[in-house]
């Protein structure tokens, strides 16, 4: 695996989370989230140099990685991750939801990436 880091910038309230991999850097902007189940809130995150498949490791990489800076996002997955009968909401998906959104693990993934 290729090194990498993440460090947090900006003030209190917003700022970027710049992420490093070799010789790229990427800023993952994220704002304060006054939401008291949040600490910290993203806009669909913009990882457009990347491929998919690596766009998809560096978002499992920064939720891991907020997790051990012990900060709550809005892009955490749920704790328990329930599958139910419904149908994803994406298109041409024929897997299952999860609980609590409209779309399977994949595309719940992919759901928070813009690019
Ligand atoms: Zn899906």
């Amino acid at each position: 695996m290729s090194e990498f880091s993440f460090t947090m910038d900006g003030s209190v309230h917003s700022g970027p989370i710049v992420y490093c991999e070799e010789d790229r850097s990427v800023e993952i902007p994220w704002e304060w989230s006054g939401n008291p189940n949040y600490d910290i809130c993203f806009a669909p995150i913009d990882l457009r140099w990347f491929n998919k498949e690596h766009q998809l490791r560096i978002l499992h990489k920064l939720l891991l990685w907020l997790k051990d800076q012990n900060m709550k996002s809005t892009i955490d997955l749920p704790s328990e991750i329930e599958i139910t009968d419904q149908p994803c909401r994406w298109a041409n998906c024929s897997e299952r939801r999860i609980k609590g959104s409209a779309y399977c693990l994949r595309h719940y993934d992919l759901n928070l990436l813009s690019g």
